[in-house]
């Protein structure tokens, strides 16, 4: 049996024992390494939707998870088993027009682990066993935690948003929101040669955990003047989600303003940061906790006060 964690809708989460899974001959059954709880998941758990996507049946959260392969199909030639793997979650369609220009993020027919993006819905991975296709996984070999390569996921999202904000070196970023995104973003511009990182956060200790990661200099947002975060910076990061801290982003300036959604190649470059340390999120990791205890691990990830990233792991 396998244990599932499952939403069934707004605050209905529930712990169930789901049976064996089928294996075709690419695909390969992994083992839970650690799975990071997502402002995502957080948002199906509580309200039973993420902005436009609505949960129609119960989903499975998870899209930011390692593992290590408990099982082969026939054909597997990636991963043997024992191996730790990160996971990659997009499945774009490689055919439309979005991902024949490179931009899979994008991809018109996307198949996003964990979300209710497309019905049936694409289910994630909080389970204690779940099937992957082979071509999702990166076997590692060095010796870095679970917990950390489960983090390839939002980290790519940072390299991504450092990507998409152009040419970094030399130049002050402010970067607005300390929590897991935002200092995933911190250390991706320092990667790409930024020369002083700046953090905004209304929170004391997404601040504190800011600096850990890079950041130069910290400010909380709720008292400072809007004027005098207006020309801090040569480019603005806005990392926290809210309407709020992007208004304060655009003074009467002649502002490029670009968009950035998921990832695309940057998930591969996520792990191999990772994987040779060149970036440490452990200062991010907040917690493990079994994930027969996911209600408790979904309580704690929805308290910013306490907690930037809670991971669930076998028990
Ligand atoms: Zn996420
Ligand atoms: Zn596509």
């Amino acid at each position: 049996m396998t244990l599932t964690c499952r939403i069934h809708g707004a605050k209905d989460l529930r712990l169930e024992d789901d049976g064996p899974s089928e294996l075709a001959a690419h695909d390969v059954e992994l083992k839970l390494g650690a799975g990071g709880i997502c402002g995502s998941d957080l948002h199906y758990f509580h309200h039973g939707r993420v902005g436009a996507f609505v949960m129609r049946e119960p989903l499975i959260p998870g899209h930011e998870a390692s593992g290590i392969v408990a099982r082969i199909g026939s054909g597997v030639t990636r991963v043997q088993v024992g191996d730790k793997v990160a996971i990659n979650p997009s499945h774009a369609c490689g055919q439309c027009d979005y991902c024949l220009d490179g931009r899979f993020n994008l991809c018109r027919h996307m198949r996003f682990l964990g979300s209710a993006s497309v019905f049936p819905h694409v289910q994630g991975m909080f389970r204690e066993r779940f099937v992957m296709g082979e071509k999702q996984l990166t076997a590692i070999h060095e010796d870095i935690s679970l917990g950390e390569l489960a983090c390839a996921e939002p980290l790519s999202i940072g390299l991504h948003a450092a990507h998409r904000a152009g040419e970094l070196m030399g130049k002050t970023v402010l970067v607005t929101g300390g929590g897991t995104i935002g200092c995933m973003c911190v250390m991706a511009v320092k990667l790409a040669g930024a020369a002083k990182i700046i953090v905004c956060d209304i929170a004391e200790r997404a601040l504190t955990i800011a600096k850990q990661v890079g950041a130069d200099e910290t400010i909380r947002s709720d008292q400072a003047a809007p004027e005098s975060l207006a020309d801090i910076a040569d480019i603005s990061i806005e990392a926290a989600g809210s309407p709020a801290a992007a208004r304060r982003l655009q003074a009467s300036r002649e502002l490029d303003y670009v968009g950035a959604f998921r990832a695309a190649h940057a998930f591969d470059w996520a792990v191999q940061y990772l994987r040779k340390r060149r970036v440490d999120v452990r200062p991010l990791l907040t917690a493990q906790i079994p994930l027969s205890r996911s209600l408790e691990a979904f309580e704690l990830a929805s308290d910013r006060s306490r907690s930037t990233k809670v991971q669930v792991v076998c028990d």
